[in-house]
């Protein structure tokens, strides 16, 4: 099933991109790449950030800025083309320091000046999570 997730992507399953996949999977909030350093003590860096950057590149995740400075990554809801309209709203709890996405929360469209060509766009709610509040 995760191979078939990374074929639908044109991304070729080699077994450490099924790894970093699963732990994606399995995560309930967003990930960052020393979360993976972490999991995988012994995998080479260059290649969990190459993972990531392939499965970025893919629109297989994406990746958030939630203000903390390290990048966080999360698994794409289907279909999604990380265009600005696909983005939803990120939470950030202030307590466990744990990011998630509110794929439900869509990020609300606003009027652009004219002239103006937006690449991305993200917003990022601070407070307490479930688990803290
Ligand atoms: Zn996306
Ligand atoms: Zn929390
Ligand atoms: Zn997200």
């Amino acid at each position: 099933m995760l191979e078939k997730t990374l074929e639908n992507k044109k991304i070729k399953p080699t077994a450490m991109r099924l790894l970093v996949l699963r732990q994606l999977v399995e995560s309930r909030a967003t990930i960052s790449l020393k979360d993976l350093e972490k999991k995988f003590e012994r995998a080479d860096k260059v290649t969990l950030y190459r993972t990531l950057k392939t499965f970025e590149d893919k629109k297989l995740i994406h990746s958030i800025e939630d203000g903390t400075g390290s990048i966080k990554y999360a698994l794409c809801e289907e279909g999604c083309e990380c265009q600005p309209e696909d983005q939803h709203i990120h939470f950030h709890c202030v307590q466990c320091g744990e990011t998630y996405c509110l794929t439900k929360s869509k990020i609300p469209q606003t009027q652009i000046p004219i002239g103006f060509k937006v690449s991305s766009a993200s917003m990022v709610y601070k407070g307490l999570c479930v688990n803290c509040a």
